[in-house]
């Protein structure tokens, strides 16, 4: 099969970052989390980043211009993203998915990926979500790294998003439920949507999703 084009839908807290990061490695296509493109660019403090980390820390969604501006590159023929990829947070509006629908032109989405974990459950994991700062793995408090609070891949120090708070959270939920809960329609209408249940052990969520990623890709 060549390289899936995949879409990763689900709340704050669903698993999106850690399962997107495994399933790149696993299908060899890179990893795109729009959340993570603007804490970098916030970190390196560019006109850009700390523009979008106003919305970011206030738990508001970064307008749909200045984003779609930014996958308008990383789609580009030739682009980064030109031969498969999985998406972490883009879409999430329905303008942006309508967006994306029309920058992938004849290289549609294989796959939307919708990892169902109820809201109590992703309120206690963000609550005891920790991330590294330079290569942004995800930790829970529950699960520290072997040497406490120094990410095991890197080094890299294992901090509290700024984002993180609780009231940022709540934002974050309602927004979710607001504008990118309607985008379950919206792949369902084109039958490009399959859910998975995202509540247990990480690698049982990851062997479901390639299940029904492999199902789908070689049976569209
Ligand atoms: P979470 O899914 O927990 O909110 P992310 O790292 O995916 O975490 O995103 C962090 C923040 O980045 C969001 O709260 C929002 O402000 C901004 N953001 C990321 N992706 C988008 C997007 N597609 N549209 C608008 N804002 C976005």
């Amino acid at each position: 099969m060549g390289a899936p084009r995949l879409v990763l839908l689900g709340k704050q807290g669903a698993g999106k970052g850690t399962q997107g990061k495994r399933l790149a490695e696993h299908y060899g296509i890179p990893h795109l989390s729009t959340g993570e493109v603007f804490r970098e660019r916030a970190a390196a403090g560019t006109a850009f980043g700390l523009e979008a980390k106003r919305y970011m820390d206030e738990g508001e969604l970064v307008p749909d211009d200045v984003v779609i501006g930014v996958m308008e590159e990383c789609l580009a023929p030739g682009g980064p993203l030109s031969d498969g990829f999985v998406l972490d947070g883009f879409p999430r509006t329905l303008a942006q998915s309508r967006e994306l629908d029309r920058l992938l032109d004849g290289r549609p989405i294989d796959a939307v990926i919708n990892l169902e974990v109820p809201t109590e459950i992703v309120i206690d994991r963000i609550a005891g979500r920790r991330v590294c700062e330079t290569c942004q793995r995800v930790y829970h408090v529950s699960m520290p790294p072997t040497t406490p609070w120094i990410c095991d891949d890197d080094g890299g120090p294992v901090v509290q998003r700024e984002d993180d708070t609780e009231e940022a959270v709540m934002r974050r939920l309602e927004l979710y439920e607001q504008e990118t809960a309607p985008l379950i329609d919206y792949y369902r209408e084109q039958r490009k949507l399959t859910t998975v249940d995202g509540v247990g052990d990480g690698d049982e969520v990851f062997e479901r999703i390639v299940k029904t990623v492999d199902e789908r890709v070689s049976d569209p």
